[in-house]
């Protein structure tokens, strides 16, 4: 069988070359004479993989060693308990910006540790626009938590003020997909399995101001100051899945940031130039300057213009193109991997569905 075209939110698409060499490692790691899957942990080779792939991350962020690079397991998820437990004590509140479902999941999570405020949120619209960001973030919270990006309903903040209160960012579905101010973060955070490789894996980087605060005490493994002093290595860690994310820096280190910006730029212009030109389908996010660069949200305008468009994809191998269960309609996530033939083909084919 053919290899599909693939627009899947996450897991996502990868770049060929970083396949190639991840199948490679896995019958043969050259450096340790065995498989990526069968090394230890500790091994001198692990732990070049893990030191690499934090100055990779360093370098590309532009920050120093005031920040902690983490890899951490659990994906995006496991960030939204490790978060309130390490930073919100019983005593304290937080601040939520509730932009999208994801956002919502983390805000929910953290009723669970301590005092939550939402301190703004576009739920009434169905988060299908960003929420007004708030006038005044009130100095006693602990932290306020955002999301980047919102996947599923496709919009994205592209600059976020500054504040004095620390920022914690959810970068899962943009990291890396653009220059940005990484230093305005008190932490950021990913899941591997849409930028930066496979499911499962988290990346997380925490200034140490903020790592110095203890909500209460915890378990190693929930720990991000134990997880810091440990390197990331409290348990078993995720061996294979690290070095994908490692593969995965060095092809963005490769390509560089601003070529990933301007590719990425150009595969969204193509979709929501076609989109707010059609006849046939309208673009889920009215308001231009919040469209998310990663997720373009769709509608067909008619049930069989829907249809015709569905199996165009399929006759065309394209796979992962339907919206998210909870919103229905089309998604075409085009993340750093996506080519920019994968979004012409795609746009050839609504125009054959109807101008
Ligand atoms: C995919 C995603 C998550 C969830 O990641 P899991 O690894 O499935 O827990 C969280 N936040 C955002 C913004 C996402 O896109």
């Amino acid at each position: 069988m053919q290899r599909k075209i693939n627009f899947n939110a996450g897991p996502s698409e990868l770049p060929p070359e970083v396949l190639h060499e991840a199948s490679k490692a896995v019958k043969k790691y050259e450096k340790a004479g065995l498989s990526i899957l069968e090394i230890s942990h500790r091994s001198p080779e692990f732990l070049d993989i893990l030191s690499e792939s934090k100055l990779l991350v360093r370098e590309l962020c532009g920050i120093g060693a005031d920040y902690e690079v983490l890899w951490l397991h659990g994906g995006g998820r496991m960030q939204f308990c490790m978060i309130p437990m390490n930073f919100l004590s019983e005593k304290d509140s937080a601040g939520y910006i509730d932009s999208g479902h994801w956002a919502a999941e983390a805000l929910e999570y953290a009723t669970h540790y301590g005092d939550i405020q939402v301190l703004a949120t576009s739920k009434e619209d169905k988060y299908s626009r960003l929420p007004h960001w708030p006038s005044a973030i009130p100095k006693q919270l602990a932290y306020v938590h955002l999301t980047t990006n919102n996947t599923i309903s496709g919009t994205q903040w592209h600059s976020i003020p500054k504040t004095k209160t620390p920022l914690i960012a959810d970068m899962s579905s943009d990291i890396f997909s653009r220059k940005q101010d990484y230093k305005q973060y008190a932490m950021f955070y990913a899941a591997a399995q849409k930028n930066l490789g496979a499911a499962g894996v988290a990346l997380a980087v925490i200034h140490k101001d903020l790592l110095g605060r203890t909500a209460r005490e915890l378990p190693p493994m929930l720990s991000y100051k134990a997880q810091a002093k440990e390197n990331s290595i409290v348990n078993t860690a995720n061996v294979f899945g690290i070095y994908v994310s490692l593969l995965m820096l060095r092809w963005i280190k490769a390509k560089g940031i601003d070529a990933i910006e301007r590719e990425n730029n150009q595969k969204a212009k193509l979709l929501y130039d076609t989109l707010d030109n059609s006849k046939a389908f309208t673009p889920s996010v009215k308001e231009k300057s919040q469209r998310s660069l990663m997720n373009v949200c769709f509608t067909a305008n008619s049930p069989e213009k829907e249809k015709a468009f569905l199996a165009l994809c399929e006759e065309n191998n394209i796979t992962g193109i339907k919206g998210h269960r909870s919103v229905g309609g089309f998604r075409a996530s085009i993340y750093n991997a996506v080519p920019l033939e994968s979004v012409e083909l795609l746009v050839k084919l609504m125009g054959e569905v109807g101008a």
